[in-house]
């Protein structure tokens, strides 16, 4: 050994003796603050977290550390308890500006919803079970009626969500033949929906029709061949195809599909059940509208304007949905008695057609006025500026929310934001800084970047909400204004106005 190495040795040793000197982790175990999360939580949790605890403290240690005081190797375990108790999909304030969100799980749904959601989880129901024979019911029958008496359809079927509506529609009627679509509504929805891809994985051929901008009825007309069997139209649901441009209507595609002896289907994803106009919103194509003029199937989502629970509903005439329904997919893409259960009780308050917008709390954010959602931001305004200080200027401004999910991309609804800015002096990435201490917080924020703003838009608190939304705001860190280190400012991915739909 040469002299050289002999400080390396002596290191070593003292790195040594620290790391024998830390408690074990039934010494920890025995502490009256580690018990008591024991009690709570179980044994497991806590000893797996009391090991983790010595594990990064045994690291810190041969990184050259000082051994940590037994106090703080406590606190270090029980943050550890908690962060292993805390589940994943926490709860969010939403200040997007994006009503339906799906990165933050779409639509809020009815009370009578969740109440029936609940029944349904805590007890059997009569999922696949007719009551009045005692013989073996058809989950579907549970919301067909409904389905049928608000859309005119005459079935009705459900599956998971609309991607898998229409994968299952596209095999179900045509598999190994081929499917005419306009190119202009070869749509991708967030989330790796491509109706292209979704043709392939239907074993279906598509065959595109027209142009992107213009799309006749001739072009339909030529389009047909013998291995033609469907014809389908998707609504352009996340962009809009604007000036010179020509679509072939529901009807007369319906028309000219028939008179080839082939079905024609209509993906309108968003769904709405009502003429939202009555609210002040921009008015979306209806299924009722589309099987009107002729459509032999039509698929919309049921957790985007409909407010209800993820799933993926089909509308139409009986053969087809027949056909559907035989499909051994259809068993793969079923949903559960939680997804039927929360359907039927939203298409219940549609049937009523009482109070909608006190009853649906999505078409209640939607429908939300500016003066409202301003008062708000109003009300909100000192309680932010005490948690963000006074260096950072908070301000309430007019802004334009987002329905979402693939509704009306281009229409706006008037809002109002909180509007953060950095002091004009401050270097670095303040604002992200800020943007990411609001996503810490125990209910994390999420707003919006914008022209170097942290944007909040109210919309989505609602008046009920405020108490928490002021309680949460007081866990802030103090905030400095100060130049942050590089990667403070964490990587904020909304910057976009509508990150997935
Ligand atoms: C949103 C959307 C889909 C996908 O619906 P999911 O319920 O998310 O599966 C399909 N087609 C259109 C036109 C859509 O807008």
């Amino acid at each position: 050994m040469s002299d050289l190495a002999l400080p390396r040795a002596g290191e070593a040793r003292a790195t040594a003796e620290v790391l024998a000197r830390l408690p074990s982790v039934d010494r920890l175990l025995a502490q009256p603050a580690l018990g008591a999360l024991v009690a709570s939580h179980g044994h497991a949790f806590v000893k797996r977290a009391i090991q983790d605890a010595l594990g990064a403290a045994r690291e810190r240690i041969r990184a050259g550390a000082e051994a940590p005081a037994f106090d703080a190797l406590i606190d270090d375990a029980a943050a550890r308890v908690h962060a292993l108790a805390a589940p994943r999909m926490t709860p969010v304030f939403n200040l997007t500006g994006t009503v339906i969100h799906t990165n933050l799980g779409r639509a809020l749904l009815a009370d009578e919803a969740i109440d029936a959601v609940a029944a349904a989880m805590r007890g059997y129901a009569a999922l696949e079970y007719d009551v009045a024979t005692g013989g073996r019911g058809d989950r579907d029958a549970i919301v067909e009626d409904l389905l049928r008496e608000l859309t005119g359809a005459e079935a009705a079927t459900v599956v998971n969500n609309c991607a898998a509506a229409v994968l299952l529609a596209l095999k179900a009627l045509a598999a190994k033949k081929e499917v005419l679509i306009s190119r202009g509504e070869l749509i991708e929805i967030g989330g790796s929906f491509r109706m292209p891809d979704i043709m392939k994985a239907a074993g279906c051929k598509l065959v595109e029709v027209g142009t992107t901008n213009r799309t006749h009825a001739r072009d339909f007309e030529s389009a047909f061949g013998p291995k033609t069997g469907l014809v389908a139209k998707a609504h352009t649901s996340n962009y809009a195809v604007t000036g010179f441009t020509a679509s072939v209507d529901e009807a007369e595609l319906a028309r000219i599909a028939h008179a080839h002896g082939v079905p024609f289907i209509v993906d309108l994803g968003s769904g709405a059940l009502i003429d939202l106009s009555v609210y002040g919103l921009p008015k979306e194509p209806l299924p009722q509208e589309a099987l009107a003029a002729g459509a032999d199937l039509v698929m919309f989502s049921g957790d985007k304007l409909l407010g209800g629970p993820q799933a993926g509903i089909v509308v139409g005439r009986r053969e087809p949905i027949a056909r559907i329904k035989r499909d051994p997919l259809k068993r793969a893409l079923r949903v559960s008695k939680l997804t039927l259960a929360a359907l039927e009780a939203t298409l219940r308050v549609y049937a009523s057609g009482h109070r909608l917008p006190e009853r649906l709390p999505t078409l209640a954010l939607l429908a939300r006025e500016r003066n409202d959602i301003r008062a708000t931001a109003e009300r909100l305004k000192p309680a932010l500026q005490a948690a963000v200080g006074d260096a950072f200027a908070v301000t309430v401004e007019d802004c334009a929310s987002q329905i979402g999910s693939g509704a009306q991309p281009i229409e706006r609804l008037p809002s109002a934001a909180l509007a953060v800015r950095a002091p004009a002096k401050a270097k670095g990435r303040v604002i992200e800084s800020l943007e990411k201490r609001l996503r810490g917080l125990p209910v994390p924020v999420v707003g919006r970047m914008h022209d170097g703003a942290l944007w909040l838009d109210c919309r989505c608190l609602l008046p009920g909400d405020e108490p928490r939304f002021v309680d949460n705001l007081r866990t802030v860190r103090p905030l400095s204004p100060a130049p942050l280190p590089q990667g403070e400012g964490g990587g904020s991915s909304n910057d976009r106005p509508q990150a997935d739909r």
